[in-house]
């Protein structure tokens, strides 16, 4: 008894439950607007997706676009970025949304209102930069 304690306005760090669902609407629409985009540009079939969300990095496009014959130059950034997004959207179902990749801070709220697929927190991100790793999605 005597235990119980009301933390109603915690450290306002992390996310809650609404934010996250937020966050998770706008990067679905997002998800389905560069889906028609990428679709359009690759003409093809959208079954392309399957494979663009299963390639490891750029030598994969290079060999698609190759196979493929399409113009991908075009369509890569948005495929990056859906790319991104998917990963997100994965977190977010498992829990793991918001947290940074690197030391497992929270990510803060507003980082994530103006970059939603940002993976790490302000500091990770800098050192990330420091070492000249391929960040031009957060950027
Ligand atoms: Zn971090």
């Amino acid at each position: 008894m005597g235990s119980m304690r009301e933390q109603g306005t915690g450290a306002g760090m992390a996310l809650d439950e609404v934010q996250i669902a937020k966050l998770r609407v706008r990067m679905l629409e997002r998800s389905r607007l560069l889906e028609g985009e990428i679709a359009s540009k690759l003409r093809e079939s959208t079954e392309d997706l399957e494979v663009l969300g299963r390639v490891g990095d750029s030598a994969d496009l290079a060999w698609i676009e190759s196979e493929s014959g399409l113009d991908l130059a075009e369509a890569q950034r948005d495929i990056e970025e859906w790319r991104g997004l998917r990963d997100a959207l994965r977190r977010v179902d498992e829990h793991r949304y918001g947290v940074c990749v690197d030391c497992g801070d929270d990510v803060p709220l507003e980082r994530l209102m103006s970059q939603p697929l940002a993976l790490r927190c302000i500091d990770c991100q800098t050192r990330n930069e420091h070492l000249g790793a391929f960040t031009r999605l957060a950027g």
